[in-house]
């Protein structure tokens, strides 16, 4: 690299041999990469820091073994992780998963988005992601019980409210997010704001369950308006069936759209009636029991139940992938595209593969990413962090608005770093956004 500039190419190169065997990692950083570079080249003072190798090797991670008995009295062993990866705007903050495909080029690749997407908050959270590789399905609520315990059991010396706070993802909701603190606050004997997402009764705060999908929703609105559209009477297709899915559902039915699909790991309900808020609280209760498929849906309300098949070639105004990372590829894309699909916003991270967007932006598709578009959960959890902080319990009508706010803020940012002519580059303007605020404070606080 002649005077310090970054050749994207041999960036990227370097990145993938240091992290080899790694995909996730490196797709993340590849979509990042085209957008920071002439930025970095163009600034002095971030090429002179090098700032684009330091923000792309994360501050640690930790890998531990986990532990546990299950109901038949087998010892059973699974691998953890904390990837504390920036902590450059405040202490770090991200998810824990439980999935079966955890990995660290899995967990690398959220936490490495987290600290953009927490950045683009406004609020003082770094950026860091957990998990195991730990399959809860088949598991009784003792056996997760003790698997929750287990994980504590080494995550706590790694954790705490100013060094770093996790939160669930997927297969980790309020009930996990319960076991987990109450060991930890066995075992440190400290009640304190160490996780978010907490039950209500016990420092959790409101609309901390909605929020990813709502603020999406929110996030999506905000994008029309400003192309002089409505939400209203909007058809959408959504894929997932968990915390984001139905609450993106959700958001979507009060706005007046008409939400066709959900999904999960077994297939794709399509619904031309529209599935109402009835058929979604019984969607949730259903996903609510262990080990459940979509496919009854079919049999209460009718429908047609497509098994193995994702959502994206049911014909929609408004796609949105909310299941799991790399979820909508090219030939997904080119289906939307050819059925007049007019937005995509990414409620999970990182749903769409690169050649799916490549399609996407060669179709002059509006784009929402995840980074931008799935931040209110994180929001609502760096806000549940100050209610800790201070004790107190705030209203679900301030929260709110306050989760309203910072998504147009978002919307905003991405705005002004974005535009692109007479178009809005979402993707561009989230990147920058998010790598500005990073970068100024890394650049303040030295060569560290
Ligand atoms: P949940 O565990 O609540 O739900 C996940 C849903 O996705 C389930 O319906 C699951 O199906 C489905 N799913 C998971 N893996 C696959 C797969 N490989 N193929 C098809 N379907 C799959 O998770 P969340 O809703 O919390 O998270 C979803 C996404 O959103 C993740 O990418 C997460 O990182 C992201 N996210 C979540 C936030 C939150 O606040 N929860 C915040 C920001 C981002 P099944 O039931 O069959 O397993």
């Amino acid at each position: 690299m002649s005077d310090n500039k970054i050749q994207t190419s041999d960036f990227l190169q370097s990145v993938k041999s240091r992290n080899p065997h790694q995909p996730e990692f490196h797709q993340a950083i590849e979509e990042v990469i085209y957008d920071l570079a002439p930025l970095v080249n163009d600034t002095a003072r971030y090429r002179k820091a090098n700032l684009l190798e330091r923000l792309t090797e994360p501050d640690r991670i930790v890998s531990f073994r986990i532990t546990w008995v299950d109901d038949s009295g087998r010892v059973r062993v699974n691998r953890g992780y904390r990837v504390q990866f920036n902590s450059a705007i405040g202490p770090y903050k991200g998810g824990i998963r439980f999935h079966p495909t955890v990995n660290e080029s899995i967990l690398k690749f959220l936490a490495f988005e987290q600290t953009f997407k927490n950045a683009l908050t406004g609020l003082p959270m770094g950026g860091g992601k957990g998990g195991a590789d730990f399959d809860p399905r088949g598991c009784s609520d003792t056996e997760i019980m003790r698997f929750c315990q287990a994980f504590m059991l080494e995550l706590y010396r790694h954790i705490q409210p100013d060094i770093d706070v996790p939160a669930g993802d997927i297969n980790v909701g309020s009930r996990e997010i319960g076991y987990l603190f109450g060991m930890y606050k066995k075992i440190t004997n400290q009640f304190e704001g160490v996780l978010t997402g907490k039950g209500l009764s016990y420092g959790g705060s409101k609309l901390r369950v909605e929020a990813t999908g709502y603020g999406l929703v929110t996030f999506v609105q905000r994008i029309l308006d400003h192309h002089s559209q409505e939400l209203d009477g909007k058809t959408i297709a959504i894929s997932g069936a968990g915390n984001v899915a139905t609450h993106a559902a959700e958001k979507a039915l009060t706005l007046g759209a008409k939400v066709l699909t959900l999904s999960d790991s077994s297939g794709t309900i399509f619904d031309e009636d529209g599935i109402d808020q009835e058929k979604l609280d019984w969607i949730k209760a259903h996903k609510a029991k262990a080990d459940t498929s979509l496919s009854a849906y079919v049999d209460e309300f009718g429908g047609k139940w497509q098994p193995d098949e994702n959502p994206w070639q049911v014909p929609c105004d408004i796609a949105l992938p909310c299941a799991t990372q790399n979820e909508l590829d090219d030939k997904d894309a080119k289906y939307l595209v050819k059925n007049g699909c007019q937005l995509i916003a990414e409620g999970a991270n990182m749903p769409v593969t690169m050649a799916g967007k490549k399609v996407i932006d060669e179709a002059g598709i509006l784009f929402a990413p995840a980074k931008a578009a799935n931040a209110g959960g994180v929001a609502m959890s760096g806000l549940e962090i100050t209610q800790n902080r201070t004790r107190r319990a705030w209203t679900r009508d301030s929260l709110d608005k306050e989760l309203e706010a910072i998504m147009h803020r978002i919307h905003d940012d991405c705005l002004e770093h974005g535009r692109d002519k007479d178009r809005v580059n979402y993707a561009k303007g989230a990147n920058i956004a998010g790598f500005i605020k990073v970068a100024d404070a890394m650049l303040a606080q030295g060569i560290i």
